[in-house]
């Protein structure tokens, strides 16, 4: 499959999304939008730095208007001017915040502010500087809620990013499991991913093996897996500015506990339910239930204590999160989600099994492809 890496800043689908927060700002009678959480700004203008703000304008505009401001630092000067785009009027600045508010200077209106990710410190700091004409609103998660639909750009390069994490696990496996340390095999994996132009693991890989896969964000150890016990383990890839997210358990030899083939299938089956029943239309907390109740009919429920999954995007963890206390709105297409249920035995061992799934407009499209039968590995 040939992926195409356009840059960011110049899509059509990045001039797209800022239009639908001006019409987000709008409906709130927001004159402007402060945007300081960077991956928002990157999200908007195309910028991979470290080091940015944005400032987007409600009033309907042409692309050439200019109308947005963009703030860094000196070091990304010529980074900002290739990635971020010409509707964004540039600016290098030390203090980004001050600079903001003085690019607000003898104006007036409503700014909104995300009280998620800007800080009392940053607030203090703006309303000082900031004129007394400018009314400061919380606004929360104004872009993060954009981010949770993806388009199908975005999806192209998450589902390149789980091929490639497939890849990395299938070559892996070929070493074997049994013998080598959890760390040598998170380490391997890793390092296969950066092989594979990965630019880096989308989290910390965890390898967890006989009773240590009873803990489900088991770190791995410098110790031998063993045979004839369950391994779990759960990576994903950083590739492009998205992330996946995936994990399989295997066995290490045929002639594992009978209950942990049980527990397995038990897992397998209510992992398999949660993915059929992704569509548009039920929430987080249902598609929760949905697989909950299986494993409690299993005799499980006590040991699947977190939650069926978690949406993934430029983050690893991002909205809608699938479970009791998750999202009560209904699942969109766009919306691109984990489904893990696990089951973990104190002192004895663990499964999980989990997929990445973009939801479609008739269903599921499962982008993490590795079969899920239980699987020796020895
Ligand atoms: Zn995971
Ligand atoms: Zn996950």
């Amino acid at each position: 499959m040939s992926i195409s890496v356009s840059t960011p800043g110049l899509t059509e689908a990045a001039i797209e999304r800022v239009e639908r927060l001006r019409e987000g700002l709008r409906e709130r009678d927001l004159d402007a939008l402060l945007v300081k959480d960077l991956t928002d700004v990157r999200y908007l203008t195309g910028f991979t730095g470290s080091s940015a703000l944005a400032l987007i304008s409600s009033r309907p505009v042409s692309p050439e208007d200019a109308a947005d401001r963009f703030f860094t630092d000196f070091r990304y000067a010529s980074q900002s001017s290739e990635q971020v785009r010409g509707s964004f009027a540039r600016e290098i600045a030390s203090n980004l915040l001050d600079a903001a508010a003085r690019s607000l200077a003898g104006g007036k209106g409503r700014l909104g502010f995300d009280d998620e990710t800007v800080t009392v410190a940053d607030h203090a700091r703006l309303r000082g500087k900031l004129d007394v004409a400018w009314e400061l609103v919380p606004f929360t998660g104004p872009v993060r809620a954009l981010r949770m639909v993806k388009d199908a750009d975005e999806i192209v390069r998450i589902r390149a990013a789980a091929e490639l994490a497939d890849d990395a696990l299938r070559a892996v496996l070929e070493e074997g499991l049994a013998g080598r340390t959890e760390r040598e095999v998170a380490l391997a994996l890793e390092e296969r991913m950066r092989v594979l132009s990965a630019q880096a693991a989308s989290f910390p890989t965890i390898v967890a093996s006989g009773p240590h896969g009873a803990l489900p964000h088991a770190q791995p150890r410098a110790e031998e897996i063993a045979g004839d016990v369950l391994v779990t383990i759960d990576w994903g890839a950083s590739l492009d500015g998205y992330c996946s997210d995936c994990t399989r358990t295997y066995a290490t030899g045929d002639a594992i506990a009978e209950e942990a083939r049980e527990v397995y299938e038990l897992v397998r089956a209510a992992q398999a339910a949660g993915v059929a029943a992704v569509r548009p239309g039920p929430t987080g907390v249902e598609l929760d239930s949905r697989v909950r109740e299986l494993i409690v009919a299993g005799g499980h429920g006590e040991h699947f204590g977190h939650g069926l999954g978690h949406g993934v995007g430029m983050e690893i963890h991002e909205g809608p999160r699938l479970s009791q206390t998750g999202s009560k709105d209904p699942l969109v297409a766009g919306n691109v989600v984990t489904i893990e249920p696990g089951v973990y035995l104190p002192g004895r061992f663990g499964v999980r099994i989990e997929d990445l799934v973009a939801v479609a407009p008739d269903g599921a499209d499962v982008l993490t492809r590795l079969p899920k039968e239980l699987t020796v590995v020895s």
